[in-house]
């Protein structure tokens, strides 16, 4: 099936075309409107680009929405999590952020959460949510990956941060990972 995928971010554009390239989807680059992410919740958001770059490009359109929720900072950053310390898309701040949030708690509890909205150009859509859980480390470890993922340190993953583990390795645990594995299943039957 040929799709665009809704998104800005090229690091979170790999691990979605990755996962689904190989099923034989083929995913067009066409340049697609910003869209402001005025939803509440990852699915809310997810839709908002799906439905802007459906109508864009007039093709079927999945869109990623997703982040790091804190226990101890009461779910933060939650839907914030891209422009947590203000300039969008400044992993460096934000991670020194969290940082400085959580001081020396030892309560570091937190999760990735990922939405995925695929909007057809009929208007049907198919919806999937995954999560990935684990701590915050106290240092940025790794070299790999994008955001928060020097930081975090997936439970699955004893010992190592998400930014250590490879593409491979990160899929298969990953909140991204897990909710495209729901929504292939629920493509196959579309
Ligand atoms: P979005 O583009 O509004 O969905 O922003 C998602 C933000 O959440 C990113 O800018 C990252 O800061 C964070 N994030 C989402 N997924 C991941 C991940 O897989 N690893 C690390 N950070 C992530």
């Amino acid at each position: 099936m040929d799709m665009v995928i809704a998104t800005h971010n090229a690091k979170k554009r790999a691990e979605l075309a990755r996962i689904l390239q190989p099923l034989g989807h083929n995913i067009l680059d066409i340049a697609l409107p910003e869209v402001d992410e005025t939803g509440s919740t990852f699915v809310e958001n997810a839709r908002l680009k799906a439905v802007a770059g459906c109508e864009a490009s007039g093709l079927p359109c999945i869109a990623d929405d997703s982040g790091l929720c804190v226990d101890a900072l009461n779910g933060a950053p939650g839907v914030y999590s891209a422009r947590y310390a203000g300039e969008h898309g400044n992993d460096a701040a934000n991670n020194a952020k969290i940082l400085a949030d959580l001081h020396d708690s030892s309560v570091r509890i937190a999760r990735f959460v990922c939405a995925i909205c695929c909007v057809f150009p009929d208007g049907r859509e198919i919806v999937a949510e995954g999560t990935c859980e684990g701590s915050i480390g106290h240092k940025l470890e790794g070299e790999d990956g994008f955001g928060y993922d020097p930081l975090f340190l997936p439970a699955e993953a004893p010992g190592k941060t998400m930014a250590q583990l490879s593409a491979e390795q990160k899929d298969a645990i990953s909140h991204r990972g897990r909710a495209m594995e729901i929504f292939v299943k629920k493509l196959e039957g579309f």
